[in-house]
């Protein structure tokens, strides 16, 4: 099951339940209805509001997390076809966006996504997502622990809990921040999608935190802010540069 998006790998086996749209980590934990049809990326460029692909245009094309990603995906198999992997759609709730591992599609919520850094926040989160999908068997649903550790990863390397949005929600001046937000806003993100207690979800959480917020693949360290995602993403050209040289 570990191919996706744009792998040569299999889909999910037969019978399995369809992913649900998945939290970006952003909002309340609700996530997104599919009472409507999809829209198309392409054909939403032709709609009224074409703020959402014009932002993740200039996203995909600027944001230094996002290109690392990117190129990671594409290292790894994985190449991102921004037509076929990403969907702007409308979403219930104040949900920013999701990852569809069913169809490993990145939904991003353009009722909900108000600018853009907001954007490029939302789609390295979700990619976070799709990168660890693309590298190992990830069994969103029937393991727990599974979806704990892809979230406490992109809780932690997506910026979600950078300082300056940290002060923004007020949290400011808590000892170990970082490692505090990325518990709570994990937990978050599992209860957002599975019917489970915040008992349950903390647990898994603790399970599996040391080992998952020490993996920082494949930024190779925590990107704090962007300058940091740029070294991160100069090094990884040079190991990908070194590896396919031997
Ligand atoms: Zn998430």
């Amino acid at each position: 099951m570990a191919g996706a998006p744009g792998g040569g790998g299999p889909g999910p086996a037969a019978g399995e339940p369809l992913l649900q749209r998945r939290d970006s980590g952003q909002g309340s934990p609700e996530p997104p209805a599919h009472g409507q049809p999809r829209q198309g990326f392409l054909s939403s460029l032709f709609t009224r509001d074409q703020s959402c692909p014009l932002m993740l245009l200039k996203t995909l094309e600027t944001n230094p997390y996002v290109k690392l990603l990117l190129d990671a995906m594409k290292h790894s198999g994985c190449a991102v076809d921004p037509g076929r992997h990403f969907s702007c759609e409308d979403c219930d709730g104040n949900v920013s966006g999701g990852f569809d591992a069913s169809t490993s599609q990145i939904v991003l919520c353009q009722n909900n996504i108000r600018n853009e850094a907001h954007m490029s926040r939302v789609v390295t989160h979700e990619l976070i997502h799709a990168f660890d999908h693309c590298r190992a068997h990830v069994h969103w649903f029937t393991n727990v622990r599974h979806l704990a550790c892809s979230e406490i990863r992109a809780a932690s390397l997506s910026g979600d809990c950078s300082l300056v949005n940290e002060i923004f929600r007020l949290h400011f001046g808590l000892k170990q921040h970082h490692q505090t937000c990325v518990r709570d806003r994990a937990v978050l993100s599992i209860l957002a999608v599975r019917n489970i207690s915040r008992e349950e979800a903390q647990k898994a959480v603790d399970e599996v935190f040391e080992s998952c917020f020490n993996d920082h693949e494949p930024f190779g360290r925590i990107p704090h802010t962007k300058t940091y995602a740029r070294y991160a993403h100069r090094d990884f050209r040079n190991r990908d540069r070194y590896y396919s040289n031997i």
